[in-house]
């Protein structure tokens, strides 16, 4: 009971933030009989919202707001003082030294996770919030502590942006936990005026969504019907929340970025697009490689095949990081169950829902202790 009061009143402060915006938010996906989450599942958007009001060992800031008003945050651990590049990185690395754009400035290598970029993919959203509150109170949600990530947290600078599509989280259910592939895939990527589903690949036929072709536009747009993850057209984007990344990344000059989204499978990373540098390739699919076999290990990754990386020539927020900040970005998938496809016998726990996030920040940190994370060379001639 407890719980279907939070949610109601989640709904309406997320109307109520609405009230004057230009697009109102549809109503929230329901599941009936849908099983409660526990406490540290927070990943509401008026809970990532209360978490900004408490605040105090880092910085929250509104990067941008939804066409349905709502403010999108980040969060800053560490210092972030120095002054602003006086080029970007591609005149920069074409110049006759990169310091123009790097600075002269030493500071602590730079992350930044991304998560909630797919609003129906609460899993990252979950784990970033449990990760500020650690590094705000030294304990997450759960009153754990992982002393590794603090440790290694320690060594850099932290970007943490908890809810990207903070629109299409308002209208999508707290998680989907043992919820069958067609309601994963409503909940995603939505369902026509028929009540038949859009689908995975065909969502990105359109940009924006036809909204007012759909009895359920998906939590993977914003409400005006754009995939924030494809937002990447240079000169065309669309998107307030994919500008606000885009100009973090170069304006702090972000070595990693983490994009964390989930699917209907088991937990897995993927290697960096091909379209990237062949050393961050290279060194993307090292760290793929380990937090892949990290979650083999841990008996979530459990579809052998997710441990063979695949290339692509995917373009999408996470492929352009370097054309911002000559750093790169990669992929994770968390589980949004358990794995629908190939072996639909494991239910995963919420705590292994989200693990897979502080699996792959450990491991990123810890990888750029060995060696600079975004080896940074001049491109031009
Ligand atoms: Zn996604």
């Amino acid at each position: 009971m407890k719980r279907i009061v939070i949610s109601l009143l989640a709904v309406f402060a997320v109307l109520s933030c609405a009230e004057d915006a230009r697009i109102k938010l549809c109503e929230p996906y329901q599941i009936p009989g849908l099983a409660s989450a526990p406490e540290f599942w927070t990943v509401r958007p008026s809970q990532v919202i209360d978490l900004c009001e408490n605040v105090k060992v880092g910085k929250a800031e509104i990067i941008a707001r939804t066409p349905a008003g709502q403010p999108v945050y980040a969060y800053f651990y560490g210092e972030f003082n120095e002054p602003a590049p006086q080029t970007n990185w591609s005149a920069g690395n074409s110049s006759s030294a990169i310091s123009a754009y790097l600075g002269e400035q030493q500071h602590p290598q730079t992350i930044m996770l991304l998560a909630g970029v797919h609003g129906g993919e609460p899993e990252g959203v979950a784990a970033a919030m449990n990760m500020i509150q650690m590094l705000e109170t030294g304990k997450d949600f759960r009153g754990q502590v992982d002393s590794t990530f603090l440790d290694l947290a320690s060594n850099y600078r932290l970007i943490i942006i908890p809810c990207a599509n903070m629109d299409g989280r308002a209208i999508c259910p707290d998680h989907l936990s043992g919820q069958p592939f067609e309601v994963f895939r409503a909940v995603c990527q939505g369902t026509w005026l028929d009540g038949s589903l859009v689908g995975w690949k065909d969502s990105k036929r359109y940009f924006p969504l036809p909204v007012d072709k759909v009895s359920f536009p998906g939590g993977y747009p914003n409400s005006a019907g754009y995939n924030i993850q494809h937002d990447v057209a240079p000169g065309d984007m669309k998107t307030d929340e994919a500008k606000a990344i885009c100009k973090l990344l170069a304006r702090w000059r972000v070595d990693v970025m983490l994009n964390a989204h989930s699917c209907e499978s088991n937990p897995h990373m993927f290697a960096p697009s091909t379209i990237d540098t062949k050393r961050h390739f290279d060194r993307g699919c090292r760290i793929a490689n380990k937090v892949n076999s990290i979650l083999w290990d841990k008996g979530l990754l459990v579809n052998e095949r997710h441990l063979q990386l695949r290339n692509t020539e995917t373009l999408n927020l996470s492929s352009i990081v370097n054309w911002c900040s000559g750093g790169f970005g990669i992929t994770l998938e968390c589980s949004s169950s358990y794995d629908n496809i190939h072996n639909p016998t494991i239910q995963y726990s919420f705590d292994q829902l989200m693990a897979p996030v502080f699996v792959s920040m450990n491991v990123i940190m810890e990888d750029g202790l060995e060696s600079p994370l975004a080896e940074r060379i001049k491109g031009g001639l």
